[in-house]
Formats: C-alpha cells, sequence, structure tokens
C-alpha cells in the first residue's frame, strides 16, 4: 500500500517530534510547512528542562511516560542535546505532582535556604534547544522528510490526505480557536557559573536557574494573556536577584542576552482528529502551555495512533 501524503503545519518541537514520529513509524511522504522555524519558535526560547506546568490533559501520565522513554534514548545520543541533569527544588508547602513517581531520586544539588520547608531532588532530561531544535529538524530530513516555509491563513487551504494541526499559540489563527490564550514567559540567559551544572528550582515562587553547557537560563514568568514579546529590562533585574537567593553566584555572572516566549496556553491539551468537508484526515496535537518539550515524543506517538488505528 503507497504511504498517504501527510503536511505537518508548524516546525516548533512539536511539529518536528510528530514528522519525526510518522518517518520512523514507517510512513514516508511526510512533508512540514511552518511559517517559522527554529532558532525562530517559541520551541527555542523555552528553557527546556522535563517538567510539566501550566498544561493540562486527562492522558498527561501517558504522555509524560512515552516521552521520558524517547529522551532517555536521545540523551544516549551526544549530538542530540538532551542530557539528564539533577534538578533540585524547593519548597513551603510540597503537593506531589501526578508524574513525580515517574523520576529517580537523586542527592539535592545545594543546602536548603533557610526560608523553605521541603527538598527534593531528582534526575531529568534537559534540551540544550540550541542544539536540540537543530538536531530534530536535521533528523526530520535525514528520515526523508520536507520542511519548508511558509505561512497558513486557515488549515482549509491546505490539500493533504493527512494534515497534522502543530501550530502551537497560530491555532487561534489558523484552527480558529479562540480558547488558546498567551502564556507569556521572560528568561535572562548568563554566563555558567563554573561549579554548577544542575537545575535549582523554587516552583511556588517561579524562581529556576538552569544550567546548560555553555550558559544559564534564568527565570522566571507566566502570565497569562499578555502578549507582549519585548524583554522587560526592569523584570529581569528582578529574575536575576531572585534566583540569587538560591544561588548567589548568579549575581555575579554576565548577562548573554534576553528572552522572552508565549507559552500556548489552553484549558487542555487539544489531541484529537476530524475529517474535512474533502474526506481528509485533520489531526489536532497543540496548547502544550509551560510542556512542549516535556510532552512533545507521547503526545506524536499519540498522532501516528490516530492515522493508523482511528
Ligand atoms: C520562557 C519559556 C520557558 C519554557 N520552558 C519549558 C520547559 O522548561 N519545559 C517544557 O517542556 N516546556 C517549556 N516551555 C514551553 C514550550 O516552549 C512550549 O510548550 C512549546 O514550545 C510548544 O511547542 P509548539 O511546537 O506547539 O509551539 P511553537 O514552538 O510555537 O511552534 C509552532 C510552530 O507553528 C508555526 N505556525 C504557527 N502558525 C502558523 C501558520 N498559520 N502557518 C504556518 N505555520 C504556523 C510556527 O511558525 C512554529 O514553527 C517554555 C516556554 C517559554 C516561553
Amino acid at each position: 500500500m503507497s504511504s498517504p501524503q501527510i503536511i505537518i503545519v508548524g516546525a516548533g518541537v512539536i511539529g518536528l517530534s510528530t514528522g519525526i514520529t510518522l518517518l520512523e513509524g514507517g510512513f514516508t511522504n511526510v512533508e512540514i510547512v511552518s511559517q517559522a522555524v527554529s532558532p525562530d519558535t517559541t520551541s527555542d526560547i523555552a528553557a527546556a528542562i522535563w517538567r510539566p506546568t501550566h498544561v493540562h490533559s486527562e492522558h498527561l501520565l501517558k504522555f509524560c511516560e512515552a516521552s521520558l522513554e524517547k529522551l532517555k534514548a536521545l540523551s544516549e545520543i551526544k549530538s542530540s542535546g538532551v542530557k539528564y541533569v539533577t534538578r533540585t527544588e524547593f519548597y513551603r508547602e510540597f503537593k506531589e505532582p501526578v508524574w513525580h513517581g515517574l523520576l529517580e531520586k537523586t542527592k539535592p544539588a545545594i543546602k536548603k535556604p533557610k526560608q523553605y520547608e521541603h527538598e527534593i531532588s531528582y534526575k531529568v532530561p534537559l534540551m540544550d534547544t540550541s542544539i536540540y531544535m537543530n538536531y530534530l529538524m536535521e533528523t526530520f530530513k535525514k528520515l526523508g522528510g520536507k520542511l519548508s516555509k511558509q505561512k497558513i491563513n486557515s488549515l482549509q487551504d491546505i490539500k493533504a490526505e493527512v494534515i497534522v494541526n502543530c501550530t502551537g499559540l497560530g491555532a487561534k489563527e489558523c484552527a480558529t480557536d479562540s480558547s488558546l490564550y498567551p502564556i507569556q514567559g521572560q528568561v535572562v540567559v548568563v554566563e555558567r557559573p563554573a561549579r554548577l551544572t544542575a537545575s535549582i528550582a523554587a516552583p511556588e515562587d517561579f524562581i529556576y536557574i538552569i544550567s546548560r553547557n555553555k550558559d544559564c537560563i534564568v527565570g522566571g514568568t507566566a502570565e497569562a494573556n499578555n502578549w507582549q514579546t519585548k524583554p522587560d529590562l526592569k523584570l529581569a533585574k528582578t529574575l536575576i536577584q531572585r534566583a540569587s537567593e538560591l544561588c548567589p553566584a548568579i549575581a555575579k555572572q554576565k548577562v548573554i542576552k534576553h528572552k522572552v516566549g508565549l507559552r500556548p496556553g489552553r484549558l487542555s491539551i487539544r489531541l484529537e482528529s476530524e475529517w474535512d468537508a474533502e474526506g481528509n484526515l485533520l489531526i489536532h496535537n497543540y496548547g502544550h502551555g509551560g510542556a512542549g518539550h516535556s510532552l512533545s515524543w507521547g503526545c506524536a506517538k499519540a498522532v501516528l495512533e490516530l492515522i493508523l488505528f482511528g
């Protein structure tokens, strides 16, 4: 049987992981069309550590498990930009997240500051987006996928047997989904303190420090319905100062750049299929909030299953 023509709209982490999963799943005619590609997507701005936040789905645990399995395999490929790091979190009041049991516990990276009551520490995948996004694009192309830049005004303008909508916040317009909203996030990229290799966070206060190979991401904010993408330099100073209370070395680091991104917020991830008027299969895969990097492979697997089994 010949492979159907599949067009994926969107080349963020969701579109790319979906494209790779479909090609690895045996489909041969897969193309991505996208208005922006890496390094100009929201997925490039992400921190991007494995930690599902600001996201909802009844299948969350299933997406987490499948994504962790794939990211573990990718962490064994040096050029992927994925590696396991220690993540230490401090809380005044700790409520165990549903996915907590999936992670391997480890020793804390630093001593607990006195303003917090609880500490937890575990090993998680960290995707260095400056490497990972390009790795995903190259892998997609090596597997035979085609990628082109184009803005789609409406999904109805695309003609293919299977269309997969991975447009993130863009689905507000091209899929006329008024329930999507931006969750604005600002971070500061600073030089990495020499001895800091872990990720340290106080999630209740939305403070996080994520050490990558060459730099460190200091965050952050999560402001619903804020469309502003220009960095607020006064806020950036506050982010540095708050992070320095957890890790004093941060205060002395040189600022490399400021980044602002709009997470695709939604009541629930939209992962479902429908038939268009011409009998083509349209699958939606968007609305991943602050968790696109954490859930992408699990959601991509669900898209593959929808095409194969309906
Ligand atoms: C500051 C910040 C920190 C974050 N940290 C983390 C983290 O630590 N861990 C984590 O898991 N997640 C994190 N996230 C969230 C993560 O970045 C998002 O969930 C993820 O990027 C969503 O991926 P996406 O592919 O759906 O969207 P995008 O990356 O926005 O990609 C959408 C794609 O669709 C294209 N597109 C849109 N509309 C159209 C159109 N009309 N026609 C053609 N193409 C179109 C765009 O050009 C783009 O290529 C963070 C986000 C921010 C902002």
